[in-house]
């Protein structure tokens, strides 16, 4: 069927007492009806900036700098606040990494949870309270009576992302874009939240928008993969076809650090890779942006920004090397690296 997001080209800037800082640049993916997207990238690279993009999200400061953002068919940017609004939390959810970024403290979670529905259409109190004890019911909270009648605080972290997520879902969104929905949680209860959004998404059949840090949670949920590198996009292609064949060095600079899901999920915040993700302003302009951390760079690399090659395997990635790399067997370069 035809893609529910089509983003084009898209660009975004901020507004800094140094002017306008681009944040990201010419960003291009799709996701398909009932498919799932994990972005992926160290911390800065943009990956929020995108998903608060998608919503008219940004803040005062931010701004779309260029591109395009389909939806269900329409474009999204140019749209009055208005209308975003009215597809927020209705056509497009958003789960955040903290949970209580969503909640209100003051509110018992039942009203917040009949509000969602009452606020994008016309239903009755009873049947917005059955219709938000069954979704509590549906993210695995059998107790969903007594958790309508708690306030935020009084429920753990993992709960209170479950309400958030069944929060999220309630209006059965198309879109569905969670944003490191289980890095505040620790690994056990992370694992039955991907659990979770596993099977939500095997019932509903929403797109899902996932982003995070950590290429092991990714390779769980996720039928494709985009790979953010510095504001740019780096690598994008079926998970299945970059884990096998990672033609970006940046990406398989991640893959080699990949921990095993369960064990130290703080691995990848060691920055796997020497060097650190450059601000804004330190990206080289005309250059690959990688090039600076990059073991390969050659001249070329300092010289003019590589294109976007499609690679035999179908997938594609930013470097003049991705035909050489994609062909390269990790562990062979693992082992070369460390004589
Ligand atoms: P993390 O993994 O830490 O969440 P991220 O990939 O989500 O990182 P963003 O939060 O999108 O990254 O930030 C991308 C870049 O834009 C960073 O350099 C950040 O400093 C900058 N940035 C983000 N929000 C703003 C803002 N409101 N004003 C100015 N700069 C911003
Ligand atoms: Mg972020």
């Amino acid at each position: 069927g035809d893609p529910v997001l089509e983003v084009e080209h898209l660009s975004i800037s901020y507004k800094t007492r140094r002017g306008w800082i681009p944040a990201v640049r010419d960003v291009s993916f799709q996701i398909g009806a009932g498919e799932t997207l994990g972005l992926v990238g160290e911390s800065g690279c943009g990956k929020s900036t995108v998903a608060f993009s998608l919503v008219n999200f940004l803040g005062s400061n931010g701004r779309i700098a260029g591109g395009s953002i389909r939806f269900e068919g329409s474009e999204l940017v140019g749209r009055s606040r208005r209308e975003l609004n009215r597809l927020r939390g209705n056509r497009i959810s958003m789960v955040y990494q903290n949970p209580m970024s969503a909640l209100n403290p003051t509110l018992r979670i039942g009203e917040q949870l009949m509000e969602v529905l009452t606020c994008h259409q016309t239903v009755s109190k009873t049947e917005a309270w059955d219709r938000a004890v069954a979704m509590l019911r549906r993210v695995y909270m059998p107790d969903a009576d007594q958790i309508m009648a708690r306030y935020p605080h009084q429920l753990s972290g993992g709960q209170q992302q479950r309400v958030v997520i069944a929060m999220a879902m309630l209006n059965h969104p198309a879109l569905l874009i969670m944003d490191e929905p289980t890095t505040a949680l620790d690994v056990t209860v992370e694992a039955a939240v991907l659990d979770l959004v596993e099977d939500l998404k095997q019932e509903f059949q929403t797109s899902i928008l996932f982003i995070t840090h950590n290429l092991g949670v990714v390779a769980r949920v996720s039928d494709r993969l985009c790979v953010m590198y510095a504001g740019e996009m780096v690598e994008q292609g079926q998970v299945d076809t970059v884990f096998a064949h990672p033609a970006h060095p940046y990406t398989r600079g991640l893959l080699r650090c990949v921990p095993r899901l369960g064990s130290t999920k703080r691995a990848l915040a060691l920055h796997p890779i020497p060097g650190r993700v450059p601000a804004p302003l330190e990206r080289p302009e005309n250059a690959c942006v990688f090039a600076p951390r990059c073991a390969h760079a050659g001249e070329a690399c300092l010289q003019e920004k590589p294109a976007w090659i499609r690679l035999p395997s179908g997938h594609g990635a930013r470097c003049v090397m991705a035909e050489n790399l994609a062909q390269k067997p990790l562990r062979l370069e693992r082992r070369s690296a460390s004589l």
